[in-house]
């Protein structure tokens, strides 16, 4: 079995004609599920939970979570294999009133992301790392990301190491994109305390092609990652990250590769926020 665990409806629209777009291209491409994981800062209920400069007044789309939630159930009444997801940033300072909200609605997922540095949206543009001390973005990333995974709030980290995003890395040595001699053993920590942290509260981790689509032209997470994370028995789903229909699994192919060359053979199903464990493919 294969689904697409992670997809946004933000620049389609809030709309059953364009929910059924993304759904007929998982059809179209053979996978079973779908999972719609809307990005909060587009709920106007989660603005008060997002306070990072700019975050929902440029980015969000307004739209009413209660609109959303009959959106996705329906399609779901209609007999469509659609689950209802949203995806939520890891900030602490709000992470109990996220919590809390979380617990409010019947979502069949719910994914926990850092996109935020404190004040500074790493992934938003590449112009923004260029004065930027690379092994410190690392640092601080994988403490949030490690935080958010031990939170046991989220079912699933996604992207889990999209601090790659542009093509930052700190393990190709001292003259390539400012990475040092010790980055190697430094990132090797980094994943070792993330998967430690995913595996202790039961989180899974996201596996996406989104990061061949990016500068990165890498899947989430990288293979070392992965294999540890498989190692330790922290279960994955499958994901595009797709803001466009055309993009609802795309690269699947590569994605699948990916995911049984770290050693893994099945993928998760959610329910109601219920986990279970199907054969991939
Ligand atoms: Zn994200």
């Amino acid at each position: 079995m294969l689904m697409d665990y992670h997809v946004h409806l933000e620049r389609a629209g809030l709309s059953r004609g364009n929910a059924m777009r993304f759904v007929s291209q998982a059809q179209a491409r053979g996978l079973s599920e779908i999972a719609f994981t809307e990005h909060a800062y587009n709920f106007v209920e989660c603005a008060p939970m997002l306070a990072r400069p700019g975050y929902v007044s440029m980015h969000g789309h307004g739209f009413r979570i209660d609109e959303y939630v009959a959106l996705i159930e329906g399609l779901k009444d209609e007999g469509f294999r659609a689950k209802l997801g949203i995806e939520f940033d890891y900030i602490p300072e709000t992470i109990g009133h996220a919590a809390e909200f979380l617990s409010r609605y019947p979502f069949d997922l719910v994914i926990g992301s850092v996109h935020w540095i404190g004040e500074w949206g790493f992934d938003i543009d590449a112009s923004s790392w260029n004065d930027v001390d690379v092994e410190w973005a690392y640092s601080r990333y994988f403490e949030l990301v490690c935080a958010a995974a031990g939170s046991g709030i989220f079912d699933c980290i996604g992207h889990p190491d999209v601090i790659k995003v542009f093509g930052a890395r700190i393990a190709d040595g001292p003259d390539r994109s400012r990475g040092s001699r010790d980055g190697r053993r430094e990132l090797a920590g980094y994943y070792s305390a993330l998967v430690s942290a995913a595996s202790e509260s039961g989180t899974c981790l996201e596996v996406s092609s989104a990061g061949l689509r990016r500068p990165a032209r890498e899947a989430y997470p990288a293979m070392d990652l992965l294999k540890l994370a498989c190692e330790r028995g922290v279960p994955i789903t499958l994901a595009s990250d797709a803001h466009e229909p055309e993009e609802v699994g795309s690269r699947y192919d590569e994605l699948v590769t990916w995911a049984r060359a770290a050693g893994y053979r099945t993928v998760t199903v959610f329910g109601g926020r219920q986990p279970l464990q199907t054969e991939i493919g």
